[in-house]
């Protein structure tokens, strides 16, 4: 039997062996001929991703929280306006990054399994000057999906910058950060970028890289100050070496090699082999008398599921049973209701097989646990939408 377990956490996810094997190669130097091409191509490809031919990539060792961080740091100063979209605990992470930075920070919190109307958000456009607002294209702890679409249309009506924590959402949901406007796409490797944890991602707009440009006072923070990267990455980018703080050599190459899988399958595959995957999914669970934390699918995630756990039943023993079968999922993280819902990643190179595997681990446990629903729906349900999708 193989001892292998199935990682379907929303990130870290599973990653595909050529990624993983191209982390496993002799460290080169940073300024290697080779490893300078790696890096230059690694940019260059970043730019098909985002869809922002015009965008200055970022690579940086580092977690997404430094992407969010960097993004705050470099375009935020002291007594700044911010506004913070949020659908769940990830936003309440960028407004305590901003306040660090003296933003002075409004959190337009949306209620539980929901989205901010935008009404609402131009109310709120409308009371003071904003620089800059930010958005949680799918907040992991809901997962929730904000369009970031009409949100920077009403930014660029009111001359405010839009920045979007796109971590659980680059290289998996929808995104063209050019045509719609959008000042700072950020994520992290882990996710749908499909490479293990370690790299902060970042592409800014010319108008972001402008406001970063016109500060009036210096980046209060050193490893985050594009005036240290922005050399690093145009060197990179015109195969020069370089040095300020030592690349994660072997996270960079892997990122190539995943960005060039990424690029092979085509973006628009992509995305719809992963919203047609999670409707399927979704189906499955509501076959199985689940209810999913979105109050509607039309603002679920593509990317991860975040479903409640049967009233009555311990959602602790289902964990505990999923990963007998070798199965790994997330629990829930909003703190108000963490032990009421648990979490299904369904990124990168997920697939169909991996799905019927959640599901048919999931029908036993839930049917070991006394849960009421007819065994095999829920396999069945998603065969029926594979079938009829292609997949
Ligand atoms: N934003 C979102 C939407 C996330 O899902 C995460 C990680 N789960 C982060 C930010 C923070 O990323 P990291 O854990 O890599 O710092």
């Amino acid at each position: 039997m193989k001892a292998r377990k199935l990682l379907m956490i929303p990130g870290p996810i599973e990653f595909e062996p050529a990624v993983l094997q191209a982390m496993g190669m002799a460290t080169t130097s940073h300024v290697a001929p080779n490893f300078i091409e790696t890096f230059g191509n690694s940019l260059e490809l970043m730019r098909t991703v985002w869809k922002s031919p015009k965008g200055q990539p970022f690579i940086v060792a580092g977690t997404g929280t430094l992407a969010m961080d960097m993004a705050a740091a470099n375009l935020i100063e002291r007594g700044d306006n911010v506004l913070v979209i949020s659908s769940g605990y990830f936003g309440k992470r960028f407004k305590d990054i901003l306040d660090c930075y003296g933003a002075n920070t409004t959190i337009l919190e949306a209620h539980l399994g929901e989205n901010l109307s935008l009404k609402i958000i131009e109310q709120e456009l409308k009371i003071k000057q904003y620089k800059a607002l930010t958005i949680t294209h799918v907040d992991t702890s809901t997962g929730i999906i904000v369009d970031p679409k009409p949100i920077a249309k009403l930014a660029k009506k009111y001359n405010t910058i839009t920045i979007v924590d796109g971590v659980c959402s680059v290289a998996g949901e929808e995104l063209q950060q050019d045509e719609w406007g959008l000042d700072v796409v950020l994520t992290a490797s882990q996710k749908a970028i499909g490479v293990p944890p370690g790299l902060a991602l970042l592409m800014v707009s010319e108008k972001a890289m402008q406001v970063w440009k016109n500060r009036k006072t210096p980046v209060p923070n050193y490893y985050a100050d594009w005036n240290n990267w922005l050399p690093i990455m145009r060197a990179y980018e015109e195969r020069k070496p370089s040095y300020f703080g030592t690349p994660a050599v072997n996270l960079v190459v892997a990122l190539e090699t995943s960005l060039k899988i990424i690029c092979n399958e085509g973006m628009d595959k992509r995305i719809l082999r992963h919203q047609q995957l999670a409707k399927a999914f979704r189906a499955s669970l509501s076959a199985l008398n689940l209810t999913i934390l979105p109050k509607t699918t039309a603002i679920a995630a593509n990317t991860l599921t975040a479903v409640y756990y049967p009233e009555g039943i311990d959602g602790a023993a289902i964990n505990a049973k999923m990963s007998e079968s070798d199965v790994i999922i997330a629990g829930g993280l909003l703190p108000a209701i963490k032990a009421t819902y648990f979490r299904i990643g369904h990124m990168g190179s997920v697939s169909a097989n991996d799905l019927l595997a959640v599901l048919g681990a999931l029908e036993r446990a839930l049917s070991q646990l006394g849960h009421p629903f007819e065994l095999g729906k829920g396999l069945q349900t998603f065969q029926m939408e594979l079938l009829n999708t292609n997949q």
